[in-house]
Protein backbone atom coordinates (compact mmCIF):
# COMPACT_ATOMS: atom_id res chain seq x y z
CA UNK A 1 0.00 0.00 0.00
CA UNK A 2 1.28 3.53 -0.87
CA UNK A 3 0.79 6.22 1.77
CA UNK A 4 0.76 8.81 -0.99
CA UNK A 5 -1.90 7.54 -2.77
CA UNK A 6 -4.35 7.92 0.41
CA UNK A 7 -6.82 10.87 0.43
CA UNK A 8 -7.30 11.13 4.33
CA UNK A 9 -10.65 12.99 4.50
CA UNK A 10 -11.82 10.65 1.80
CA UNK A 11 -11.84 7.31 4.01
CA UNK A 12 -14.11 5.32 4.24
CA UNK A 13 -15.19 2.84 6.83
CA UNK A 14 -13.08 -0.08 4.67
CA UNK A 15 -10.97 -2.92 4.71
CA UNK A 16 -6.91 -2.05 4.34
CA UNK A 17 -4.39 -4.38 5.12
CA UNK A 18 -1.39 -2.36 6.75
CA UNK A 19 1.96 -3.44 7.60
CA UNK A 20 1.48 -5.45 10.73
CA UNK A 21 -0.75 -7.28 13.03
CA UNK A 22 0.12 -8.44 16.80
CA UNK A 23 -0.43 -12.14 17.12
CA UNK A 24 -1.03 -14.24 20.18
CA UNK A 25 -2.12 -18.13 20.62
CA UNK A 26 -2.87 -19.85 23.61
CA UNK A 27 -2.39 -23.85 24.18
CA UNK A 28 -1.83 -26.31 27.34
CA UNK A 29 -3.62 -23.50 29.29
CA UNK A 30 -1.26 -20.48 28.70
CA UNK A 31 -0.89 -17.40 26.42
CA UNK A 32 2.58 -17.55 24.22
CA UNK A 33 4.35 -14.21 24.68
CA UNK A 34 3.01 -12.90 21.10
CA UNK A 35 4.50 -11.47 18.51
CA UNK A 36 4.48 -8.81 15.63
CA UNK A 37 3.38 -10.31 12.17
CA UNK A 38 3.13 -9.17 8.32
CA UNK A 39 0.51 -11.57 6.96
CA UNK A 40 -3.19 -10.71 7.27
CA UNK A 41 -4.07 -14.76 7.14
CA UNK A 42 -4.52 -17.21 9.52
CA UNK A 43 -4.51 -21.13 9.46
CA UNK A 44 -6.99 -22.69 11.85
CA UNK A 45 -8.43 -25.89 11.85
CA UNK A 46 -11.60 -26.59 10.01
CA UNK A 47 -13.06 -27.76 12.78
CA UNK A 48 -12.41 -24.87 14.87
CA UNK A 49 -15.16 -23.90 17.56
CA UNK A 50 -14.85 -20.25 16.46
CA UNK A 51 -16.20 -21.24 12.49
CA UNK A 52 -19.16 -23.64 13.87
CA UNK A 53 -20.47 -22.43 17.30
CA UNK A 54 -19.17 -18.94 17.20
CA UNK A 55 -16.93 -19.33 20.43
CA UNK A 56 -15.47 -15.86 19.19
CA UNK A 57 -15.04 -11.71 20.48
CA UNK A 58 -14.16 -8.98 19.52
CA UNK A 59 -13.78 -5.27 20.04
CA UNK A 60 -13.33 -1.74 18.20
CA UNK A 61 -11.31 1.11 19.19
CA UNK A 62 -9.37 4.12 18.00
CA UNK A 63 -5.88 5.35 18.44
CA UNK A 64 -5.97 9.55 17.07
CA UNK A 65 -3.30 11.59 16.25
CA UNK A 66 -3.08 15.20 18.43
CA UNK A 67 -2.03 18.68 17.25
CA UNK A 68 1.06 18.50 18.27
CA UNK A 69 2.02 14.86 16.42
CA UNK A 70 1.52 12.38 19.33
CA UNK A 71 -0.29 9.34 18.98
CA UNK A 72 -3.10 8.39 22.00
CA UNK A 73 -5.44 5.54 22.37
CA UNK A 74 -8.94 6.45 23.94
CA UNK A 75 -9.87 4.26 26.87
CA UNK A 76 -7.90 0.97 26.02
CA UNK A 77 -8.37 -0.56 29.50
CA UNK A 78 -12.00 -0.40 28.92
CA UNK A 79 -12.21 -2.42 25.93
CA UNK A 80 -9.45 -4.89 27.47
CA UNK A 81 -11.76 -5.09 30.35
CA UNK A 82 -15.04 -5.91 28.55
CA UNK A 83 -13.27 -8.37 26.12
CA UNK A 84 -12.31 -10.52 29.29
CA UNK A 85 -16.30 -10.11 29.98
CA UNK A 86 -16.85 -11.58 26.85
CA UNK A 87 -14.80 -14.05 27.24
CA UNK A 88 -16.19 -15.28 31.00
CA UNK A 89 -19.19 -15.56 29.06
CA UNK A 90 -18.38 -17.79 26.58
CA UNK A 91 -15.94 -19.58 28.58
CA UNK A 92 -12.64 -18.47 26.59
CA UNK A 93 -9.60 -17.70 28.61
CA UNK A 94 -9.20 -14.02 29.35
CA UNK A 95 -6.03 -12.05 27.64
CA UNK A 96 -4.39 -9.84 30.42
CA UNK A 97 -5.96 -5.73 30.54
CA UNK A 98 -1.96 -4.94 30.48
CA UNK A 99 -0.95 -6.78 27.25
CA UNK A 100 -3.79 -5.92 25.84
CA UNK A 101 -2.94 -2.21 26.52
CA UNK A 102 0.59 -3.27 25.51
CA UNK A 103 -0.55 -5.05 22.08
CA UNK A 104 -2.75 -1.75 20.77
CA UNK A 105 0.31 0.47 21.22
CA UNK A 106 2.66 -2.39 19.61
CA UNK A 107 0.14 -2.52 16.36
CA UNK A 108 -0.15 1.05 16.16
CA UNK A 109 3.48 2.29 16.73
CA UNK A 110 4.43 -0.40 13.84
CA UNK A 111 1.96 0.70 11.22
CA UNK A 112 2.72 4.46 12.16
CA UNK A 113 3.17 5.60 8.48
CA UNK A 114 -0.63 4.33 8.52
CA UNK A 115 -1.40 6.89 11.08
CA UNK A 116 -3.74 10.04 9.84
CA UNK A 117 -2.83 13.73 10.60
CA UNK A 118 -4.55 15.73 12.75
CA UNK A 119 -7.36 17.92 11.46
CA UNK A 120 -7.98 15.13 8.62
CA UNK A 121 -11.11 13.75 10.55
CA UNK A 122 -9.61 10.65 10.22
CA UNK A 123 -8.31 8.23 12.81
CA UNK A 124 -6.53 4.53 13.23
CA UNK A 125 -9.47 1.40 14.04
CA UNK A 126 -7.78 -1.23 16.07
CA UNK A 127 -10.24 -4.63 15.56
CA UNK A 128 -8.55 -6.87 18.30
CA UNK A 129 -10.56 -10.47 18.40
CA UNK A 130 -9.84 -13.78 20.25
CA UNK A 131 -10.78 -16.77 18.41
CA UNK A 132 -11.48 -20.79 19.93
CA UNK A 133 -9.79 -22.54 17.38
CA UNK A 134 -7.63 -26.55 17.37
CA UNK A 135 -9.08 -29.49 16.52
CA UNK A 136 -13.16 -29.45 17.87
CA UNK A 137 -16.22 -31.37 17.20
CA UNK A 138 -18.46 -31.34 20.37
CA UNK A 139 -20.37 -28.56 21.81
CA UNK A 140 -17.44 -27.64 24.40
CA UNK A 141 -15.26 -24.48 24.73
CA UNK A 142 -11.88 -25.00 22.11
CA UNK A 143 -8.84 -26.88 23.15
CA UNK A 144 -6.54 -24.17 22.10
CA UNK A 145 -6.95 -20.11 20.93
CA UNK A 146 -5.71 -17.13 19.22
CA UNK A 147 -5.77 -13.25 20.35
CA UNK A 148 -4.85 -10.94 17.18
CA UNK A 149 -5.35 -7.40 16.78
CA UNK A 150 -4.93 -5.65 13.25
CA UNK A 151 -5.69 -2.12 12.64
CA UNK A 152 -6.51 0.41 9.69
CA UNK A 153 -6.73 4.27 9.21
CA UNK A 154 -10.70 5.06 8.77
CA UNK A 155 -12.39 7.85 7.79
CA UNK A 156 -13.90 10.57 9.32
CA UNK A 157 -17.88 9.56 10.14
CA UNK A 158 -18.86 12.70 9.22
CA UNK A 159 -17.98 14.38 6.07
CA UNK A 160 -19.35 17.76 6.07
CA UNK A 161 -20.88 18.55 9.22
CA UNK A 162 -23.25 16.43 11.89
CA UNK A 163 -26.31 15.09 9.82
CA UNK A 164 -29.13 13.31 11.66
CA UNK A 165 -30.49 9.84 10.61
CA UNK A 166 -33.63 8.12 10.79
CA UNK A 167 -34.07 4.67 12.17
CA UNK A 168 -37.15 2.27 12.51
CA UNK A 169 -37.83 0.16 15.26
CA UNK A 170 -38.00 -3.57 14.50
CA UNK A 171 -39.89 -6.87 15.41
CA UNK A 172 -36.70 -8.93 16.00
CA UNK A 173 -34.26 -8.95 18.88
CA UNK A 174 -30.50 -8.53 18.84
CA UNK A 175 -30.45 -10.74 21.51
CA UNK A 176 -32.49 -12.94 24.22
CA UNK A 177 -32.84 -11.11 28.06
CA UNK A 178 -30.59 -13.31 29.96
CA UNK A 179 -28.52 -14.71 26.24
CA UNK A 180 -25.52 -12.74 25.12
CA UNK A 181 -26.28 -9.36 24.51
CA UNK A 182 -23.62 -7.89 27.28
CA UNK A 183 -21.14 -9.51 25.26
CA UNK A 184 -19.49 -8.15 22.13
CA UNK A 185 -19.76 -11.83 20.30
CA UNK A 186 -20.47 -13.00 17.05
CA UNK A 187 -23.46 -14.21 17.20
CA UNK A 188 -25.53 -10.90 17.90
CA UNK A 189 -24.19 -9.56 14.71
CA UNK A 190 -24.82 -12.37 12.23
CA UNK A 191 -28.39 -11.77 13.78
CA UNK A 192 -28.45 -8.22 13.38
CA UNK A 193 -27.66 -8.37 9.30
CA UNK A 194 -31.25 -9.57 8.55
CA UNK A 195 -33.61 -6.87 10.40
CA UNK A 196 -30.76 -4.28 9.44
CA UNK A 197 -31.82 -4.81 4.91
CA UNK A 198 -35.12 -4.41 6.47
CA UNK A 199 -34.46 -1.25 7.86
CA UNK A 200 -32.75 -0.02 4.72
CA UNK A 201 -34.79 -1.12 2.20
CA UNK A 202 -37.55 0.53 4.20
CA UNK A 203 -35.62 3.79 3.66
CA UNK A 204 -33.66 3.99 7.15
CA UNK A 205 -29.91 3.75 8.60
CA UNK A 206 -30.95 1.14 10.61
CA UNK A 207 -33.23 -0.57 12.67
CA UNK A 208 -34.06 0.34 16.66
CA UNK A 209 -33.93 -2.61 19.05
CA UNK A 210 -36.71 -2.81 21.31
CA UNK A 211 -36.25 -4.80 24.92
CA UNK A 212 -36.26 -8.52 23.63
CA UNK A 213 -38.93 -8.99 26.81
CA UNK A 214 -41.67 -6.73 26.45
CA UNK A 215 -40.89 -4.75 23.08
CA UNK A 216 -42.04 -1.60 24.91
CA UNK A 217 -39.00 -0.23 26.00
CA UNK A 218 -35.49 0.88 23.45
CA UNK A 219 -32.50 -0.70 24.28
CA UNK A 220 -29.81 -0.66 21.00
CA UNK A 221 -29.65 1.46 17.64
CA UNK A 222 -28.50 -0.99 15.20
CA UNK A 223 -24.72 -1.59 17.02
CA UNK A 224 -24.64 1.58 18.91
CA UNK A 225 -26.50 2.58 21.83
CA UNK A 226 -29.03 5.20 22.96
CA UNK A 227 -29.60 7.92 24.69
CA UNK A 228 -32.20 11.33 24.74
CA UNK A 229 -32.34 14.38 26.24
CA UNK A 230 -35.22 15.45 28.06
CA UNK A 231 -37.22 18.67 27.65
CA UNK A 232 -35.23 19.63 31.02
CA UNK A 233 -31.90 18.91 29.89
CA UNK A 234 -31.09 15.66 31.39
CA UNK A 235 -29.04 12.95 29.81
CA UNK A 236 -30.71 9.95 29.59
CA UNK A 237 -29.74 6.39 28.29
CA UNK A 238 -31.60 2.73 28.70
CA UNK A 239 -30.41 0.52 31.35
CA UNK A 240 -30.49 -3.08 30.51
CA UNK A 241 -28.65 -6.67 30.88
CA UNK A 242 -29.18 -7.03 26.97
CA UNK A 243 -27.53 -4.02 26.13
CA UNK A 244 -24.14 -3.89 25.12
CA UNK A 245 -21.93 -1.33 27.49
CA UNK A 246 -20.76 1.44 24.87
CA UNK A 247 -17.47 2.25 26.33
CA UNK A 248 -18.88 6.08 24.35
CA UNK A 249 -22.09 6.13 26.22
CA UNK A 250 -20.46 5.62 29.51
CA UNK A 251 -18.12 8.51 28.51
CA UNK A 252 -20.69 10.59 27.44
CA UNK A 253 -22.35 9.84 30.85
CA UNK A 254 -19.02 11.29 32.67
CA UNK A 255 -19.41 14.08 30.37
CA UNK A 256 -23.05 15.27 30.74
CA UNK A 257 -22.94 15.30 34.53
CA UNK A 258 -19.25 16.75 34.80
CA UNK A 259 -18.22 18.65 31.37
CA UNK A 260 -21.63 20.13 31.22
CA UNK A 261 -23.02 20.01 34.83
CA UNK A 262 -26.48 18.16 33.33
CA UNK A 263 -28.38 15.53 35.32
CA UNK A 264 -28.21 12.27 34.42
CA UNK A 265 -30.60 9.03 34.55
CA UNK A 266 -29.40 5.29 33.45
CA UNK A 267 -33.18 3.89 33.10
CA UNK A 268 -36.17 2.61 30.69
CA UNK A 269 -36.84 4.36 27.72
CA UNK A 270 -40.16 3.91 26.60
CA UNK A 271 -40.87 4.08 22.98
CA UNK A 272 -44.83 5.17 23.62
CA UNK A 273 -42.92 7.96 25.55
CA UNK A 274 -40.31 9.23 23.46
CA UNK A 275 -41.99 12.91 22.98
CA UNK A 276 -40.11 13.17 26.57
CA UNK A 277 -36.69 13.72 24.59
CA UNK A 278 -35.82 16.59 22.75
CA UNK A 279 -32.76 15.21 21.08
CA UNK A 280 -31.38 11.67 20.45
CA UNK A 281 -28.06 10.06 19.35
CA UNK A 282 -26.93 6.54 19.06
CA UNK A 283 -23.04 6.33 20.46
CA UNK A 284 -20.18 4.29 19.62
CA UNK A 285 -16.78 4.36 18.72
CA UNK A 286 -17.30 4.45 15.12
CA UNK A 287 -19.68 7.68 14.46
CA UNK A 288 -18.73 9.30 18.34
CA UNK A 289 -22.59 10.42 18.56
CA UNK A 290 -25.08 9.89 15.44
CA UNK A 291 -28.04 12.62 15.62
CA UNK A 292 -31.56 10.49 15.15
CA UNK A 293 -33.64 12.85 13.49
CA UNK A 294 -36.54 10.38 14.28
CA UNK A 295 -37.90 7.29 14.71
CA UNK A 296 -40.69 5.24 13.11
CA UNK A 297 -43.15 2.84 14.98
CA UNK A 298 -45.59 1.42 14.02
CA UNK A 299 -46.52 3.30 10.97
CA UNK A 300 -44.91 6.71 12.32
CA UNK A 301 -42.59 9.16 12.53
CA UNK A 302 -41.87 10.54 15.28
CA UNK A 303 -39.30 13.60 14.81
CA UNK A 304 -36.58 14.73 18.04
CA UNK A 305 -35.14 17.70 17.76
CA UNK A 306 -34.71 17.95 13.11
CA UNK A 307 -34.37 15.99 10.32
CA UNK A 308 -31.35 17.91 9.28
CA UNK A 309 -29.60 19.54 11.72
CA UNK A 310 -28.22 18.13 14.62
CA UNK A 311 -29.69 19.42 18.42
CA UNK A 312 -27.57 21.81 20.75
CA UNK A 313 -26.81 19.19 23.21
CA UNK A 314 -26.34 16.60 20.99
CA UNK A 315 -23.81 18.80 19.26
CA UNK A 316 -21.71 19.92 22.57
CA UNK A 317 -21.47 16.55 23.40
CA UNK A 318 -19.73 15.19 20.80
CA UNK A 319 -17.50 18.43 20.51
CA UNK A 320 -16.39 17.27 24.22
CA UNK A 321 -15.97 14.05 23.62
CA UNK A 322 -14.39 14.34 19.63
CA UNK A 323 -11.77 17.02 21.51
CA UNK A 324 -10.57 14.71 24.38
CA UNK A 325 -10.08 11.65 21.83
CA UNK A 326 -7.58 14.15 20.05
CA UNK A 327 -6.56 15.67 22.72
CA UNK A 328 -8.24 19.13 22.04
CA UNK A 329 -9.69 18.71 25.72
CA UNK A 330 -8.39 17.84 29.00
CA UNK A 331 -9.90 14.39 29.92
CA UNK A 332 -10.52 12.64 32.77
CA UNK A 333 -7.32 11.21 34.37
CA UNK A 334 -6.71 7.77 32.21
CA UNK A 335 -8.57 8.10 29.59
CA UNK A 336 -6.34 9.17 27.18
CA UNK A 337 -3.52 6.60 26.70
CA UNK A 338 -0.23 7.37 24.78
CA UNK A 339 1.31 5.64 22.52
CA UNK A 340 5.35 5.98 22.73
C1 LIG B 1 -19.50 -2.11 20.06
C2 LIG B 1 -20.95 -1.84 20.25
C3 LIG B 1 -21.42 -0.61 20.76
C4 LIG B 1 -20.54 0.57 20.98
O1 LIG B 1 -19.58 0.37 21.96
P1 LIG B 1 -18.35 1.39 22.07
O2 LIG B 1 -17.53 0.81 23.17
O3 LIG B 1 -18.91 2.70 22.42
O4 LIG B 1 -17.68 1.38 20.75
C5 LIG B 1 -22.79 -0.49 21.00
N1 LIG B 1 -23.66 -1.49 20.73
C6 LIG B 1 -23.23 -2.66 20.21
C7 LIG B 1 -24.23 -3.73 19.94
C8 LIG B 1 -21.88 -2.86 19.96
O5 LIG B 1 -21.46 -4.01 19.44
Amino acid sequence: MQIENIDWGKLGFNYMKTDFSYISYYKDGQWDEGKLIEENTLTISQSAAALHYGQQTFEGLKAYRTKNGDIQLFRPDENAKRMIKSCNRIMMPEFPVERFVDACKKVVKANERFMPPYGSGATMYLRPFLIGVGDNIGVKPAPEYIFCIFCMPVGPYFKGGMTPVNFITSEYDRAAPYGTGAAKVGGNYAGSLYPHELAVKSGFADCIYLDPATHTKIEEVGAANFFGITKDDKFVTPISPSILPSITKYSLLHIAKEYLGMEVEERDCLIDNIDEFKEAGACGTAAVITPIGGISHNGKLHVFHSETEVGPVTKKLYDTLYGIQFGDVDGPEGWVVKVD
